[in-house]
Order: C-alpha cells, then structure tokens, then sequence
C-alpha cells in the first residue's frame, strides 16, 4: 500500500469525525436558546438591513441543513429548523449564509470566481472520473485524454480550495456582526464560533482530500 492511499484514507477518516462532531456541536446549540428571543429568519432579516441590503429575500426551504445563499435569485435559504428557532445555531447559520450576500453585494473576488467556476465544475465533477479511467485505458495509444481528465478534476480541486476563503470570511462577518449588533450575548458568540469552526473544517477536509486524490490519478498516470 503506497503513501497516498493511506493519506486517502486518513482524510477519509478525519472526514467522518469531523462530520460527527458539527452534528454534535450543532446539535448542541440547537437546543441553547437565545434569550435575545430573534428567529433565525429575523437575524438574517436585521443583518440583510444593517448591512444596506433590501433587496435579497429570506426564504424558508424543506431539509436540514439545506441552508445556503443563492446569487442569481438573491435570496437567502433557511431551512425550517433554521428559519423558526431562536437558537445560538440558527443564529450563526442565518448569519453566515447572510455573510455571502454581503460578499456579494461587495464584489468579494474569491465569492466571483467561485461563482464563475460552478458550470465548469458541475460537468468536470460528474465526468472526470470516467474520462480518468478511458484516459488510462488509452494511456499508450491516445495519452492526451487521460492529462484531459487530470485537467478536469483539478479545476474540482481548484474550486474546493477557493471555497475555502469564501466560507471562512462569511463566518467572520456574520460572527462580527452577530457581537456588534448585540443579536447575540458574548458567551452565545464563542459558541456561534465553534459551531461555525467546525462547519468550516468539512470545507478543508474536502479541500484535503480532492488534493490527495488528484495526487493519486497523477501517480497512477505517471507509472504507465
Ligand atoms: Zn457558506
């Protein structure tokens, strides 16, 4: 077994911890109410406003953990958990997801090419494995079609690492405006943080592992 497999597997693992333990950590805050008494739709609502932003909607949408900011309909997607409680979770996710729309609304430059890169990353993520694989197969006779395929997960990994800046800006915003605003006691917004820290450490872990994995094709592509 080579290094990078077993690299592979301990990011595989640090993986699954990390999910385990922002379940857990959300799990925790969902049930610390804010005795501020605002839902997580009338935080996004107040942080939307104090930022000078009237034009994005905050909706309300099925799932848990759904929650997401989306720039072309300039709305702000909460889910029901969210959008209802007035929980220091629902808090710290009303305001993160905030957080892009503010990036948006200032031009932040890695929120645009992250935007910029999403087709090519939906068609590049779906196809690059199987254009990795025939590339392999073909490797003596048509070489450039595996490097296709190589070219084509690095902009999956290209896409994981500007995600990167994106997600932990939008937490630093929503963080500091959750203290400045006073929507949040000063004990709830270390533990906004630490639930935002740990959804932040998903981000890298992928990060991580896209990078492991484009390592790995390269290796496989260079000993043929
Ligand atoms: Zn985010």
């Amino acid at each position: 077994m080579n290094a990078n497999w077993i690299l592979i597997i301990v990011i595989g693992i640090v993986g699954l911890l990390v999910q385990w333990k922002l379940k857990s950590v959300f799990a925790k805050y969902s049930k610390v109410m804010s005795p501020g008494g605002l839902t997580g739709a009338q935080i996004a609502q107040k942080m939307l406003n104090d930022n000078g932003i009237y034009d994005v909607q905050v909706t309300c949408i099925q799932g848990q953990l759904t929650d997401h900011y989306d720039p072309t309909k300039k709305t702000v997607n909460l889910s029901e958990d969210v959008y209802r409680s007035n929980s220091v979770a629902a808090a710290a996710v009303a305001a993160h997801e905030c957080g892009h729309a503010v990036q948006h609304k200032e031009g932040y430059a890695p929120l645009k090419l992250r935007s910029a890169l999403v087709p090519a990353v939906s068609i590049s993520s779906k196809l690059s494995m199987i254009v990795i694989i025939v590339g392999l197969l073909l490797i003596n006779t048509f070489p450039a079609l595996f490097w296709v395929g190589i070219a084509m997960f690095a902009m999956v990994f290209l896409f994981s690492v500007v995600t990167l800046p994106v997600e932990f800006n939008a937490s630093r915003r929503a963080l500091a405006w959750l203290e400045s605003s006073n929507s949040l006691s000063q004990t709830e917004v270390a533990q906004a943080k630490e639930a935002l820290s740990w959804a932040a450490g998903t981000y890298v872990v992928a990060a991580l592992s896209s990078l492991v994995t484009l390592l790995y094709y390269i290796g496989l592509g260079n000993r043929r």
